[in-house]
């Protein structure tokens, strides 16, 4: 049985991490999506809100669930007993950082595996923050978001 961990902030979740949630979950026995506390940014959402959002949107997919976490990622593994780390890789420019975290991972915990998957070309250029940025300045975010999150994201921009 294989546990793995997809970490990240999603503030707000888009259709990129979606995408490797459902593909992860084809590929691993059981999904953990953690959504990280960082005490230095305040996000779009707060941390609750975020979780309500991943979980509206996984609802249909039977082997993922939704927590949050704060303090080192490794802790949490041990925590929820998993060994595989999941990134997604949009760029080159993804590349650096993520290998670095890796390798840093990798250092805290040798048993601990960082895995890439790559996204799919339509989500290549699909951020949160460039989601927040294209709904506070009123463009379209049909198709970079699940639609059901749609009506959340613009009543919290719209009241800034
Ligand atoms: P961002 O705020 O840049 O969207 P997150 O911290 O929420 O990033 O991302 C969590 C993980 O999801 C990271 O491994 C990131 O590389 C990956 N990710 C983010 N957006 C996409 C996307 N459009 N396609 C594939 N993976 C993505």
């Amino acid at each position: 049985m294989i546990r793995a961990v997809y970490p990240g902030s999603f503030d707000p979740v888009t259709n990129g991490h979606l995408d490797i949630i459902e593909r992860s979950a084809k590929v691993f026995d059981e999904l953990i999506v953690a959504v990280l506390v960082n005490p230095d940014k305040k996000g779009l959402f707060n941390i609750e809100e975020r979780v309500e959002l991943i979980q509206r949107v996984i609802n249909h997919i039977p082997n993922v669930k939704v927590q949050y976490f704060s303090g080192l990622l490794i802790d949490f593994m041990k925590q929820q007993d998993a060994k595989v780390i999941i990134k997604g890789l949009r760029a080159v420019s993804d590349f650096e950082y993520e290998f670095q975290m890796s390798l840093m991972n990798k250092k805290l915990d040798p048993d601990i595996e960082t895995t890439f998957m790559m996204a799919t070309s339509k989500n290549s250029f699909l951020s949160s923050s460039s989601v927040k940025q294209v709904a506070t300045f009123g463009g379209c975010i049909k198709d970079l978001v699940p639609d059901e999150i749609i009506p959340d994201i613009m009543k919290k921009v719209n009241n800034l």
